[in-house]
């Protein structure tokens, strides 16, 4: 295994892929997209499907980032609640986010088009930590049915163990609207679909820079690329091809671990749904197909993984449930989660390269169409697509040399505040 991070579940359970297409010499086309990923593939196939003629190069394989190694929890919306968008933008702006972000489920829509098998499961649980937090929950819960008439299931203490054998909640909202998935399969699922609607997929192939222009350039190594329209959908690695929009974010390592299949497991999540539970450093779980606990926990600053991701996640397993203490774990991979400063994501345009990233570990859901609203910006439609492109985003303070530490002292702050809470 190349990357230690990436020993994956996923990886273990990919279906076959290979892209037909290898690039040796330079050639045109109308749209050259940067990043095999969501993001990259949704808007790739998107593209091709408005007319464009579409190539996508990878600098590894389909998958290799945040796409391929998330916790797969489907989540509608974005990582400020529907009232914190109403609060800040005014009524008729978070209605259009909340028609977009919330009711329009793009990978549902991608999965069935397609016929994409990737073990989807409905059904997501947020378990709160602390009274307090089920508290803000109801209220949001409220908020969500009678201001935009979206229901979700208020789930008392007495009531957790339906979904969650856990004894560290204090209750929950269920949401029968989300759910879960293979994020690798899924990936791949795009890439066939993006293959068969005419786009050409090279992996391996790392862009070294993009020449603005019109038509520009894209570089790969010595192979040049024209293009009319760039999209860069690098995510945590944007800063390497775009200095300045590095800025906007930091990668955030966190680590997920696959237990061997468990025979307990439909008792430790009855009714199969997704969990992410209130803590600021987030505990996030479910069942794979096979029955396997898929446990998200625990962040590092640093961008040196632990030695053992196994060790290192185990003891936020157990905190959430004990009865496995001692689960033989089979898989433990790692990976980088592109945060933004106010947690919402970085979306725009730069004269014709467009880019989106900066999730801040939400973007199982909205990659997918922030992919499709950029193909819609391109044929002229881009009402849409502004809509997110203006949500609101700063540079992380200090320059590239300060940034991280300045915004690592902000998270250990959150962190610590966890921990004592
Ligand atoms: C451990 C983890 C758990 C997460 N859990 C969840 C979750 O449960 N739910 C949720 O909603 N979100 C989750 N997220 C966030 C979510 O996975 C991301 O927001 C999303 O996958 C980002 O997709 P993307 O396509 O923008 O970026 P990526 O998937 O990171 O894709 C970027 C791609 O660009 C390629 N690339 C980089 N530089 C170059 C270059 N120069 N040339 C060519 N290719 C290049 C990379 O190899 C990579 O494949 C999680 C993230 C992580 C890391």
């Amino acid at each position: 295994m190349s990357d230690p991070l990436n020993h994956s579940y996923y990886a273990a359970t990919a279906h076959e892929w290979r892209p037909r297409d290898h690039i040796e010499d330079d050639f045109s086309c109308d749209v050259a997209v940067i990043g095999g990923g969501f993001t990259g593939l949704s808007a790739a196939l998107a593209c091709a499907e408005r007319g464009f003629s579409v190539i996508l190069v990878e600098a590894e394989h389909v998958g290799f980032g945040a796409s391929g190694r998330n916790g797969g929890q489907l989540i509608p919306g974005l990582r400020w609640t529907a009232s914190e968008l109403d609060t800040e933008f005014g009524h008729e702006r978070a209605d259009a986010l909340f028609d977009l972000c919330w009711r329009d489920n793009r990978v549902k829509a991608r999965i069935a088009k397609h016929g994409i098998d990737c073990d989807l499961k409905s059904g997501h649980l947020e378990a709160a930590w602390t009274p307090g937090d089920f508290d803000a929950m109801r209220r949001e819960a409220d908020y969500l049915a009678t201001r935009f008439g979206y229901e979700t299931e208020v789930v008392e203490k007495a009531g957790m163990d339906a979904h969650v054998a856990s004894p560290r909640y204090h209750g929950g909202v269920y949401d029968a609207r989300a759910g879960h998935f293979h994020p690798l399969n899924y990936a791949v699922g795009l890439a066939k679909a993006a293959e068969a609607a005419g786009v050409r997929i090279f992996e391996g192939r790392r862009a070294t820079s993009i020449r603005a222009g019109d038509p520009g350039q894209l570089l790969l190594g010595k192979v040049a690329v024209e293009a009319r329209y760039f999209i860069d959908a690098t995510d945590s690695w944007i800063g390497d091809l775009e200095p300045d929009l590095g800025r906007y974010t930091v990668p955030i390592m966190n680590y997920n671990i696959a237990t061997a299949p468990l025979a307990n497991a439909d008792e430790l999540l009855p009714s199969d749904a997704a969990v992410a539970d209130s803590r600021f450093v987030l505990n996030y779980f479910r069942l794979s197909a096979d029955k396997r606990l898929i446990f998200g926990g625990g962040e590092r600053y640093s961008q040196t993984p632990p030695r053992d991701i196994a060790a290192f996640v185990r003891p936020f397993m157990t905190g959430v449930f004990p009865q496995i203490a001692d689960a033989k774990i089979d898989y433990g991979w790692g990976g980088a989660v592109g945060v933004t400063m106010n947690r919402l994501p970085h979306i725009g345009r730069r004269g014709n390269m467009f880019f989106a990233h900066g999730f801040s570990g939400h973007g199982a859901l909205v990659t997918t169409l922030a992919g499709e609203l950029i193909a819609e910006a391109m044929a002229g439609t881009a009402e849409r697509f502004d809509l997110l492109a203006n949500l609101p985003s700063r540079p992380f303070p200090g320059g590239n040399w300060l940034q991280r530490p300045l915004a690592t002292l902000g998270l250990l702050f959150y962190a610590l505040k966890d921990r004592l809470g």
